[in-house]
């Protein structure tokens, strides 16, 4: 089969410019690819066409062919892991392609998940099911509809061979497009080698390739680090308004850029609860929705710490001027939380209390928390309440604070906050299909979640929970 160089023209800005963090490697053959989904819109913004990848030279290369001339790497990295250290993690199932300059001439990464073993594998197989690469799919194009900086799918591909998991399920090959896969695990690796020049060297590349304006300031590498306190605090705090639970935020699934990434165990909430995990893997709740924000921070300071050398060469100086960046996130988590929450609410200024009073009262109830939202725009909310009494004190201190033009504060209300998310129950059913080889209830979960807010007629369905009398939701890591 011919290889398709036209088809992307690669480079390799990180393998160059940050020697030592990389290992050239080839992706393990696809015995049969056949291409399950395709993000056309995410092809064209990559600048080619779709209909060339969904030609048998453009369905390998999605599957890991690497083009002539073109050498994929393995990147290297460490990270906390549940709040475990792990000196060596790695694409373990993972390749870098290369980069890609859009049509807005931003630098992005084509990077393939399951696509074989590699010098970081410890053990494990290298290797990603139909399942767990199409839920990636499916949340990285919620987030996206959502407003929410994230990596995006652009392709799943069926290699055509068994994997071994709990029984024996249909591998797959992800391709994922990120503004870079630079995490703070990429920082602890560099850190821990104790090559100070290496450290450096990846502290420019990311200046240079997410912050360009750090590079003026005083104390550049200072700057970068607050940068990514400040993109980082943005980010929690849009998912913490979308009812979404990371699952895995372990300092290697943590982006210097601030996009979400490596959605695993992940999923979005029903009724509203701080303490809710999906998890399987998760049984300390360590990752529970309510403390995403404090365990952002706390990767955050992991960061700090990797950082640290470059900040000053006085160490006292150094952890002060870094402690004092690192507790600008609570005030910059706030000020995002309460905005973003003032625009669901549809109240003109940010007020804690009555965002805070409404979420208490969604807990004690078990209100559907993005249902909530859209129910108040429609003047409906009081249904949702089994007892409505709090609920319309709430309101009357709502009613005071709304703008006047109401059509126009319901209208804007309705662009804050979806109608659709991808709900747990729809999500299984979409996967299990495409696991047996049917692929439209996940086509038609992509297409209906990808614009959550515009309500569509003979949608209702995706609009809600799962009947209550269900065992709780639990998701599994994408392995
Ligand atoms: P993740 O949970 O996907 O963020 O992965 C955490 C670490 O485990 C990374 O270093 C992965 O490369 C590695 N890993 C996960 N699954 C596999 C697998 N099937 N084979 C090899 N490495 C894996
Ligand atoms: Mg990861």
């Amino acid at each position: 089969m011919t290889v398709a160089p036209t088809l992307f023209r690669f480079e390799d800005s990180y393998a160059r410019e940050v020697p030592g963090l990389s290992v050239p490697w080839t992706a393990a053959a696809a015995p049969a690819p056949e291409l399950l989904v395709l993000n056309e819109e995410l092809a064209v913004e990559l600048g080619v066409d779709p209909a060339e990848l969904r030609e048998p030279p453009g369905v390998a290369l999605l599957a890991g062919r690497a083009p002539e001339g073109v050498t994929a790497v393995a990147e290297a990295y460490a990270g906390h892991q549940f709040g475990v250290y792990s000196p060596r993690l790695g694409d373990g199932r993972a390749l870098l392609l290369g980069e890609v300059i859009d049509v807005k001439g931003r630098r992005r990464d084509l990077h393939l998940k399951g696509s074989g073993r590699t010098p970081f594998s410890r053990g494990a197989d290298g290797k990603a099911v139909v399942g767990p690469m199409l839920r990636e799919y499916v949340i990285g194009e919620a987030m996206h509809g959502l407003g929410i900086p994230t990596t995006r799918a652009l392709a799943v591909v069926a290699t055509g061979e068994r994997v071994i998991r709990e029984r024996a399920l249909p591998g797959a090959v992800l391709a994922r497009v990120a503004a870079s896969h630079l995490r703070v695990g990429t920082f602890q690796y560099a850190a821990a080698s104790g090559d100070g020049d290496l450290l450096r060297a990846l502290a420019d590349y990311a200046i240079a390739r997410h912050y360009p304006e750090a590079a003026g300031a005083p104390n550049r590498y200072l700057d970068l680090f607050r940068r990514v306190v400040q993109a980082q605090a943005r980010l929690v705090a849009r998912w913490m308004l979308a009812g979404f639970i990371h699952g895995v935020m372990n300092t290697d699934n943590t982006t210097i850029s601030g996009e979400s990434i490596d959605y695993g165990p992940c999923a979005f909430m029903d009724a509203f609860d701080p303490a809710t995990v999906f998890s399987s893997i998760d049984g300390r709740g360590r990752y529970a929705y309510g403390n995403q924000p404090q365990i952002l921070q706390w990767n955050l300071a992991r960061l700090a710490e990797a950082l640290l050398p470059l900040f000053d060469d006085n160490g006292q100086a150094a952890v002060e001027a870094a402690t004092e960046v690192l507790n600008g996130f609570t005030a910059a988590y706030e000020r995002h939380w309460a905005e973003g929450m003032a625009a669901k609410l549809g109240i003109a200024a940010p007020d804690r209390a009555l965002a805070q009073d409404v979420l208490t009262l969604m807990r004690l109830q078990t209100v559907d928390f993005t249902r909530f939202f859209r129910a108040l725009s429609a003047g409906t909310a009081r249904t949702l309440f089994a007892e409505p009494g709090p609920f319309d004190a709430w309101a009357a201190r709502r009613e005071v604070l709304l703008p006047a033009d109401r059509a126009a504060v319901a209208a804007a209300m309705d662009r804050a906050n979806p109608v659709y998310i991808p709900r747990n129950h729809r999500v299984e059913e979409a996967l299990a299909a495409a696991t047996e080889g049917e692929m439209g209830p996940f086509r038609r979960l992509a297409d209906v979640v990808s614009r959550p807010f515009e309500e569509r007629p003979g949608l209702e369905d995706y609009a809600g929970p799962a009947p209550v009398s269900r065992t709780p939701y639990v998701t599994y890591c994408g392995t």
